[in-house]
């Protein structure tokens, strides 16, 4: 059934055997959480803008693999015109959210497996391209959502895996059998794990020879027997359980991250797609990589438009929007935020066709956008915090403007443009305050840090696709230097 509502696709996650550690409770009964629900109502945006007639071009692509159309966040890109609408697709999300919408990891981990697979099995004579078409045929056909998983927890950085005192601490293949392998291990970081049907687990590194328990993809379901998943928790993320809703900032959406333990996980050779092949795990997760840098040239893009949004409204509010200052802040945030944007664009539309067929964004550019994404937002939210003013960091709470006695004195002097009431104008200064210090940095600014890799990451792929001996022989020719 492909093309899932988000009706169905919430339905459908809550058919699963999941339970998780949520504040020190272990529940089964996660339909419906308070900490959750923004989180799985961000997922099901990414079914709607299928069925909108307004957006359903954007979301929808057509299949090679199952010869129909599916939800553009489980295409395999067949052009760099496809890598282009995917990021236009995440900037749309990005701007309706206001939040991670977290589906993109697996639609970045299914690109980097099928052109990774197709490469190994050339070299290698495995079967594992074979093996994830099926595979992703089918999660194309029930429109799944997948979770992917790269970061192992590391341990003491200064060690390679083997030399870890606890070889779990990269997730590993603890016993080989007939017909598949024993996991062991945990991923940190894991957006959107809750919501997800299943996880595509990738190496975390490049492996070595020697290393080979270690260079292992494959595709478990979120809910098998072994699978524990620990709630990660965001800044202020108990407000969402609050009974007045004006504290959250962002009522309708947010973000997940989870830790997920692998106790002992069987799985099935049809699910496993590099098995010990060292010499592709580091192509394995440069290409996820890439992708996942591209990303961000959409999501945080969509997400910076919201913040530019409530900066502008809240000068508005607060009576400054024609002061020079202002507008020039606000054009900064613009400049800045297009920048990125045009970097998503930049890697996409020179993205180039892979040997297996699907299309891979250009790395340099790709990696120019992640680095700029590490620094733009932050910047961005300095302007919108000295927009916003210091009662960002002061205000008092719903509680007390709802108080009768309180409440008066609060009307009286949190008062500023009569056109906005005063429950309005704390309305903006939360959503602010939640994507600047609250649940929503989380996405923001942390994440624009360290997901996809933190910037020396970046400044090593650029340093490596920036073509500095290519750069030197033109200045040879040109100055006739032999
Ligand atoms: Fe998608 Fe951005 Fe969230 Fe990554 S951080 S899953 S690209 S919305």
């Amino acid at each position: 059934m492909a093309l899932k509502t988000g009706d169905q696709y919430l339905k459908s996650i809550d058919k699963l055997k999941l339970s998780a550690h949520v504040l020190g409770q272990k529940t089964g009964k996660l339909a419906g959480h308070g900490l959750l629900t923004p989180s799985r109502q961000a997922v099901a945006f990414t079914f709607d803008g299928a069925h909108d007639p307004a957006t359903s071009d954007m979301f929808r692509a057509e299949s090679h693999l199952c010869k129909d159309q599916v939800n553009r966040f489980t295409h395999l890109h067949q052009s760099a015109d496809d890598l282009v609408k995917k990021v236009k697709m995440q900037r749309y999300c990005g701007a309706q959210t206001g939040c991670c919408f977290q589906r993109c990891v697996g639609l970045d981990a299914a690109n980097a497996i099928y052109s990774t697979t197709f490469d190994c099995d050339l070299k290698h004579g495995s079967d594992f391209h074979q093996r994830f078409k099926d595979y992703w045929r089918w999660i194309q056909q029930e429109d799944l959502v997948v979770d992917g998983a790269m970061t192992d927890p590391k341990g003491d950085r200064g060690r390679r895996p083997i030399d870890q005192d606890d070889p779990d601490l990269y997730l590993r293949v603890k016993e080989r059998r007939a017909g598949g392998v024993v996991i062991s291990g945990a991923k940190l970081h894991q957006t959107g794990m809750l919501n997800s049907h299943e996880v595509l687990i990738m190496p975390t590194m490049s492996m070595r020879p020697g290393e080979e328990a270690w260079a292992l993809c494959c595709a478990v379901p979120v809910d098998a027997p072994g699978v524990r998943h620990i709630y990660g928790r965001q800044a202020s993320d108990t407000r969402k359980l609050e009974r007045d809703l004006l504290d959250v900032g962002n009522t309708l959406f947010g973000g997940q991250e989870v830790m997920t333990v692998f106790e002992d996980v069987l799985v099935p050779d049809e699910r496993i797609f590099l098995n010990g092949q060292v010499d592709f795990s580091g192509i394995l997760v440069e290409r996820f990589a890439s992708y996942h840098r591209q990303s961000y040239g959409g999501c945080k893009v969509g997400v910076g438009d919201v913040l530019i949004g409530a900066a502008a409204l809240i000068a508005r509010m607060n009576g400054v929007e024609k002061a020079s200052h202002i507008a020039d802040k606000l054009v900064e945030m613009n400049h800045l935020n297009e920048t990125l944007y045009c970097c998503g664009l930049a890697c996409s539309s020179q993205g180039e066709a892979t040997a297996a067929g699907n299309y891979q964004v250009n790395l340099l550019l790709a990696n120019v956008c992640k680095l700029n994404v590490t620094r733009f937002p932050y910047e961005i939210a300095r302007l919108a915090t000295d927009i916003a003013g210091g009662l960002l960091g002061t205000l008092p709470s719903a509680a007390d403007l709802n108080d009768p006695e309180a409440g008066v004195y609060i009307e009286k002097y949190l008062a500023a443009n009569p056109d906005f009431p005063v429950r309005e104008r704390m309305k903006v200064f939360r959503l602010i305050e939640n994507l600047v210090a609250g649940a929503g940095a989380v996405g923001y600014l942390i994440e624009s840090m360290h997901g996809a890799g933190p910037p020396a990451a970046q400044r090593i792929m650029i340093g490596r696709q920036a073509g500095l001996e290519q750069k030197i022989e033109a200045v040879r020719r040109l100055l006739n230097i032999a």
